[in-house]
C-alpha cells in the first residue's frame, strides 16, 4: 500500500493543484490522497474516512460512486462514449436538452453544451453580444455584474467576477464590466429587511441602465446565493425586479445557475423562486431569464459538463444563410455523450424520487441539529437556502488564516470542509438522514471549538482522531 505521505510527495512534485498556493500545500496543507468514495464518504490511502461536506466543490449531488448513475454510464460506455456534435447528434444530448427545456416550461428551449462552468459563462456572454450584433445593435457590448459575484476563471468570466484574490493579477488583461451593488442581505442596516436591501440594490441597477442601457448587452447574476464570495444570500424580490428592469431597458439577463441549479436552493432551478405565482402562462414565460448557465451538479459529480439554455428569441437572431451570423463557438468535447448520459441519470432521480421533497425534510433536520452552534455568540449571520448552510465567525474570534486552520481541524474530525474567508458553509450531498445530520452538527461544533480554543495547534500531519 502506498502511504498518504508518499502520494503527497509525488503529487506536490508533479501537479499544480487548483486554487492552491503550492508552497503552502508543501509546508502546511498537503493534499489528501483519496482512493475511494462511497455516498457522502471519501477514504484516503490509509483508510481514514472524511465526510464530503462541500460535495467536492458542489458537484456531487447524490454521493460518491452512486450506483444508478454508474450503471447508466456503463451502458453508455459500451455503446457510444463520444461523437462530435458538429454534423452529428445523439440521444443523450437531445433528451437532456428537451428535458431541461421542459423544466423551464419551454421558456429556454435551446441548449448549447460545453464542459466547464467558465466556458458556459463565456458562451452566454458571447451569445448575448452576437445576438445584439445580428440585430444591428453593434453598440450593445457592455456587461453588468454584481459585487461579490463569481462566474469562473477564464478571462471573459473573470471580467464579470468580483473576487479580488482570483482576479487582481490578471486585471490588466480583462475587459471592463460595470459593477453594481450586491443584494447580500448581510448588508441590512438596523430596521432593514432582506427585501429592503434588495430594493436598494435594484435602485443601483436602474440608475445604471437609465444611463447606459443602450450600450449594455446583458446583466449576469447568481440567483439567490452568491457562492464563491462566501454564500451571500439575497431576497428573491431582487431577481423579479432585475427581470423587469432588463425587459424595460432591452438588456439580456443571464442567470448563472452553475452552483445554485439542480435543486441546491430547494427548487430545481433557483430562478423558479422568482417566478410570479398566479400569472398567465405567457407572463410566467416572460419572467424567466434570457440565458441560464448550468454545470457542477448536473452530471452528479461524475464527468465535466456545462450548458447554456437560451430563449427562442435569442436562437432566432442567429438563423441566416450567412455562416458568420451563426454561433460558431465550439469545444472538442461539446455535448459529450457520457457526460450527457450522467446528467440524464441525475434528472431521472429528480423525476422518480421526489428529491426536492426529501431534501426539504432532511434540511429541517440538519438545521435543527445545527441550532446550538448557530446560537454561539462567536458566530454571526447564520443563513440557509435549500441545501446550503452558512455562518460567519466574527472577525475578532476568527483570527488570521482562519479558513486554512478550520480546514485542517476539520480533517481531524473526519470532515472535508473548506471555509471561504471566515464563512463556514455546508453544501452536502443529497443523502442526509437524521443520524448523519446529528453526527455532522456535532463534528462541526467540535471543529469550531478546537479552532477557536487552540488557534496555534499544529494540525498539518494529524490524521483523524475520531
Ligand atoms: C463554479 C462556478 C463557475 C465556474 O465553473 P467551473 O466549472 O469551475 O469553470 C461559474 N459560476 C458559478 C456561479 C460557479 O459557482
Amino acid at each position: 500500500m502506498t502511504s498518504n505521505a508518499e502520494w503527497q510527495r509525488r503529487s506536490l512534485a508533479s501537479l499544480w493543484h487548483p486554487c492552491t498556493q503550492m508552497q503552502r500545500a508543501a509546508t502546511t496543507v498537503p493534499p489528501l490522497p483519496m482512493v475511494r468514495g462511497q455516498g457522502p464518504w471519501l477514504f484516503d490511502a490509509e483508510g481514514h474516512r472524511y465526510f464530503d461536506a462541500l460535495s467536492s466543490w458542489w458537484v456531487n449531488l447524490f454521493g460518491h460512486a452512486d450506483a444508478r448513475i454508474a450503471a447508466a454510464l456503463k451502458d453508455q460506455l459500451d455503446t457510444l462514449p463520444h461523437v462530435m456534435l458538429a454534423g452529428c447528434t445523439h440521444a443523450p444530448a437531445v433528451e437532456l436538452a428537451e428535458r431541461l427545456s421542459a423544466r423551464t416550461g419551454g421558456a429556454l428551449g435551446h441548449a448549447f453544451f460545453a464542459s466547464d462552468g467558465a466556458s458556459a459563462v463565456e458562451i452566454a456572454l458571447k451569445m448575448s453580444f452576437h445576438h445584439w450584433r445580428n440585430r444591428g445593435r453593434i453598440d450593445k457590448g457592455e456587461f453588468v455584474c454584481l459585487k461579490q459575484g463569481y462566474h469562473g476563471e477564464t478571462l471573459g468570466a473573470l471580467a464579470v467576477t468580483d473576487v479580488q484574490v482570483f482576479r487582481d493579477a490578471y486585471d490588466p488583461l480583462l475587459m471592463r464590466a460595470h459593477q453594481v451593488m450586491s443584494p447580500d442581505a448581510r448588508q441590512a442596516r438596523p430596521g432593514e429587511s432582506a427585501a429592503d436591501v434588495a430594493a436598494r440594490a435594484v435602485g443601483e441597477v436602474e440608475m445604471l441602465l437609465r444611463e447606459r442601457g443602450e450600450r449594455v448587452a446583458a446583466v449576469i447574476v447568481e440567483p439567490l446565493v452568491q457562492g464563491a464570495a462566501g454564500m451571500a444570500m439575497h431576497d428573491p424580490s431582487y431577481l423579479r425586479a432585475l427581470r423587469a428592469l432588463c425587459t424595460r431597458f432591452d438588456v439580456h439577463l443571464i442567470a448563472d445557475e452553475i452552483a445554485v441549479g439542480c435543486g441546491r436552493t430547494g427548487t430545481f432551478f433557483a430562478w423558479e423562486q422568482a417566478l410570479p405565482e398566479d400569472a398567465s402562462e405567457a407572463e410566467r414565460r416572460a419572467a424567466w431569464p434570457d440565458f441560464i448557465t448550468l454545470s457542477k451538479g448536473i452530471s452528479g459529480g461524475f464527468l465535466p459538463l456545462s450548458l447554456v439554455l437560451s430563449t427562442d428569441a435569442v436562437f432566432q437572431a442567429f438563423l441566416d444563410e450567412d455562416v458568420a451570423r451563426g454561433f460558431l463557438h465550439s469545444h472538442s468535447y461539446t455535448g459529450n455523450a457520457l457526460a450527457c448520459r450522467a446528467a440524464l441519470a441525475v434528472l431521472d432521480r429528480f423525476d422518480q424520487e421526489d428529491v426536492l421533497g426529501r431534501n426539504a425534510v432532511q434540511a429541517e433536520a440538519l438545521t435543527h441539529a445545527l441550532q446550538p452552534l448557530l446560537d454561539d455568540p462567536r458566530v454571526e449571520h447564520p443563513r440557509r437556502r435549500g441545501m446550503i448552510w452558512a455562518f460567519d465567525v466574527r472577525a475578532e474570534h476568527a483570527g488570521g488564516n482562519f479558513a486554512e486552520r478550520f480546514h485542517l481541524a476539520g480533517r481531524q474530525q473526519e470532515l472535508l470542509i473548506r471555509p471561504i474567508g471566515r464563512t463556514v458553509y455546508l453544501m452536502p450531498p443529497y443523502v442526509l438522514d437524521e443520524a448523519l445530520s446529528a453526527w455532522l452538527a456535532q463534528r462541526l461544533q467540535a471543529t469550531l471549538t478546537d479552532v477557536l480554543e487552540h488557534p496555534d495547534a499544529d494540525r498539518t500531519h494529524q490524521p483523524p482522531t475520531a
